[in-house]
């Protein structure tokens, strides 16, 4: 009986000692298998975490290559009409003083953003009524850089263009001017642009200030013609 009791003794221990060990390994498993889902999610939300700053880095670039790209190109152009500004305004003071021309001065900046040539009203002096300094200022532009496309260029001038002017910067394939006086600045001191500009707009039809008509087309189309037929540079 007594050894019965042992026997039975034994194999309840030798069952709960494998229990044990059974669930011990179990839970070891258990463990590993959790721990490694864990690690996964880490290194799986660290791959997202890691992809959101690079996606953001990635925009914060653009939008700061972007806007401080147009910020600094900002602080040049406005730099740089400013230096056209004064260069304009001591020119026009020279040759006013000289009694060569009116109180206007005209700038050109080239498309690096440097001021490359400044001039001013010259009309009395050079006995030229189109001695205006936009033009003077346009001439002397083209003929630094030998052509006559100014493209990509911009104009200061000291007063708004007079109609002439106005057009000859669009000859000129300027397509930015920056002014400083209105035409009724100008014509507060007797100039006339504000009274050409008002002709304009009213069709030209007075024919008081400019009589305008047409005779000899035929004989001028042949001209035309002859220029369209050459294939000659448009401009
Ligand atoms: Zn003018």
């Amino acid at each position: 009986m007594k050894g019965d009791f042992f026997r039975i003794k034994k194999h309840l221990e030798i069952f709960f000692a494998r229990c044990v060990k059974g669930r011990h390994l179990s839970c070891e498993l258990d463990y590993k298998n959790r721990m490694e889902r864990v690690i996964g999610m880490s290194i799986r939300k660290r791959r997202v975490e890691m992809g959101q700053v690079l996606i953001f880095s990635l925009i914060l670039l653009g939008v700061l290559s972007t806007y401080g790209g147009a910020f600094a190109a900002d602080v040049g152009r406005e730099r740089a009409v400013d230096e056209a500004l004064e260069k304009a305004i001591i020119q026009a003071q020279k040759t006013m003083r000289e009694d060569l021309g009116g109180p206007f001065g005209a700038a050109i900046i080239d498309v690096d953003g440097t001021v490359l040539c400044v001039a001013s009203n010259t009309v009395l002096g050079d006995h030229d009524p189109t001695a205006h300094a936009e033009i003077n200022a346009i001439r002397l532009a083209a003929e630094i850089k030998g052509t006559h496309d100014l493209s990509g260029m911009v104009i200061y001038a000291t007063g708004y263009p007079c109609p002439m002017c106005l057009a000859a910067i669009i000859w000129a394939n300027i397509t930015e001017a920056v002014y400083g006086c209105r035409p009724e600045d100008a014509e507060e001191i007797g100039f006339r642009d504000d009274f050409i500009y008002r002709f304009i707009e009213s069709g030209r039809s007075d024919s008081l200030i400019l009589s305008i008509e047409e005779y000899g087309r035929d004989r001028c189309l042949e001209l035309f013609d002859e220029y369209a037929e050459l294939n000659k540079i448009i401009y």
